[in-house]
C-alpha cells in the first residue's frame, strides 16, 4: 500500500460480526464506542455516535495507527478502513 499516509481514509463498522469485546475502543476511543446494545460503533467528528448501518467516520491522521491496529486485532473481523477517493479497503478483512 503505498502513499497510505497521504490519502485520506474513512472507517465503518459491520455490527453484524462485533463480538464487542472493546479492543478498538481501547485502542481508539476518539473513534470507536461501545453502545449500550454491546456493539461497537463510529463515532463522528464532533463525538456522535453514527448507528446507521455502514455509517463512516473519517480516520484523523494522528490516529491512523491506533485505528489500522484495531482493524487488525479486532476479532470479529469487522472494522473496514477505506479511502475515500476510490472506496479501496486499505485495512481490514476486505484489503488486499
Ligand atoms: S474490536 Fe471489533 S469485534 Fe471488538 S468491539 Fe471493536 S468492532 Fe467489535
Amino acid at each position: 500500500m503505498q502513499n497510505e499516509g497521504l490519502s485520506e481514509l474513512e472507517v465503518w463498522i459491520d455490527q453484524d460480526l462485533c463480538t464487542g469485546d472493546g479492543i478498538c475502543v481501547q485502542y481508539a476511543p476518539e473513534v470507536f464506542e461501545l453502545d449500550i446494545d454491546g456493539l461497537a460503533y463510529v463515532k463522528s467528528a464532533d463525538d456522535e455516535l453514527l448507528q446507521d448501518k455502514g455509517a463512516t467516520t473519517p480516520v484523523p491522521l494522528p490516529l491512523l495507527n491506533d485505528v489500522r491496529d484495531s482493524a487488525k486485532e479486532c476479532p470479529g473481523d469487522c472494522i473496514h478502513v477505506r479511502r475515500v477517493s476510490d472506496g479501496v479497503e486499505v485495512y481490514g478483512p476486505d484489503a488486499e
